[in-house]
């Protein structure tokens, strides 16, 4: 006999939350999702979700582990320098005429692992160079989209790697539907008591105005300034097309744009990093005029030079981030392996693009605009965390004023 280990109600749950609360889909519109084979038990319910809310078309995309892992095993070297650009024009014209995005992961974080990193980073570069058109969109907030993630036996393998594989998946299911906020009876209006919780913190941070946040911890003493006219987010926003939607299921943080040129200290990573495949850990840099001028890894330390070296805003910052060391994802302990979950289990920086929804009416702002007011430009937007129990940040305003933010990892 053998039982699932992921219980179906709450798949349903969350393939509702997905498309009611992660994207508020609107009758009438499309929806481009993607995902891999492995999530297709939650990709059904999300195209079923997306119907009874009134989808025009659903079309999913779908990726496979092995087939991955065939082109590093058999694809001639000048395949990656290759992606499929055509694939991706189409998602932006998709975009351009209204259609939602929603990305299911849940692939092996740990996928390319064993592969050659010269490969990988080729690959991840043509990659994100063809991927441009419709990241901008997205970047730009033009449309409602939103992640989620199912757990798959990859994923769960990873996580859990004393456990076997039903155990695993079960262990991972129940961590992703509590963060997830669908196990209880009304998991919509559970959503809607936490976005207004968020939306308490970014008005707070908004009214204070602060030209910078000085982060200091172990290895840490590090003073992002803000980018002029940045707007602090966090939860439901609006986007462009006038959808109110929660880009990340789940999401805990807070988080606006720092200044391409005002980051000045030294940081050390409070988690690895699991990018692209590949495992970073031990991250330590310094910052000099906004500018990573040193980085070191004890671990993966070629992948971080490597993506520091993709183009010149990939060694500034885009994004700066506040989450609670009390946040349920941090509290259960578990390393994911994987952005959405680790993203919000503690405070965090990102490297390279900004979202321009983080400025004072960033909607009708140009690019060239956001880059005078100090936002950086980059084909990578990749978060790493720098906050821990031990993590104090202060507020710096314009005229000296220090007013504590977090102290111990907790806001004050
Ligand atoms: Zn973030
Ligand atoms: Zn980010």
């Amino acid at each position: 006999m053998t039982t699932n280990p992921i219980d179906p109600r709450q798949l349903d749950r969350l393939a509702d939350v997905a498309v009611r609360i992660g994207l508020n889909l609107q009758p009438g519109q499309d929806l481009v999702l993607t995902a891999p084979v492995a999530a297709l038990p939650l990709v059904r319910r999300v195209a079923a979700a997306a119907y009874r809310a009134g989808a025009g078309v659903v079309t999913p995309i779908l990726g496979d582990e092995e087939v991955t892992l065939a082109r590093y095993r058999h694809a001639t070297d000048a395949s990656f320098d290759r992606a499929p650009g055509w694939l991706y024009q189409g998602m932006a014209q998709a975009f351009a005429e209204g259609a939602a995005r929603m990305a299911i992961v849940g692939d092996d974080p740990m996928m390319l692992a064993e592969q050659d990193p010269d490969k990988a980073a080729r690959a991840g570069k043509a990659n994100a160079l063809a991927y441009q058109p419709a990241l901008e969109k997205i970047a730009n907030f033009e449309i409602n989209w939103s992640i989620v993630s199912y757990p798959t036996p990859a994923w769960a393998r990873r996580v859990f790697p004393d456990l076997p594989e039903d155990a695993a998946v079960a262990r991972l299911a129940e961590a992703i539907f509590s963060a997830s906020r669908v196990t209880g009876d009304d998991p919509v209006g559970a959503w809607q008591a936490h976005n207004a919780g968020l939306q308490r913190r970014t008005r707070w941070l908004n009214d204070q105005r602060f030209s910078a946040l000085h982060f200091t911890g172990p290895g840490t003493d590090l003073t992002v300034g803000l980018a002029d006219d940045h707007a602090w987010h966090g939860g439901a926003s609006e986007a462009r097309n006038g959808v109110v939607c929660n880009p990340n299921i789940p999401t805990e943080e807070v988080f606006t744009t720092p200044h391409a040129q005002r980051v000045e200290g030294y940081v050390r990573a409070s988690k690895p990093l699991s990018h692209q495949g590949s495992l970073i850990d031990g991250i330590e840099v310094r910052f000099e005029g906004g500018r990573i001028t040193e980085a070191r890894a004890t671990k993966g330390e070629a992948v971080l030079q490597r993506l520091l070296d993709t183009d010149e805003g990939a060694r500034r910052l885009g994004e700066v981030a506040l989450v609670p060391h009390s946040s349920p994802i941090s509290q259960s302990g578990l390393l994911f392996y994987n952005t959405l979950y680790d993203e919000n289990a503690a405070s965090h920086i990102a490297l390279g693009q900004c979202y321009s929804k983080c400025f004072t009416n960033g909607e009708t702002l140009s690019k060239e605009q956001i880059g005078a007011r100090g936002g950086n430009t980059s084909m990578i937007h990749v978060d790493w965390m720098i906050g821990g129990a031990e993590t104090d940040i202060d507020g710096l305003t314009a005229d000296g004023t220090v007013v504590p933010v977090f102290r111990r990892g907790e806001w004050v």
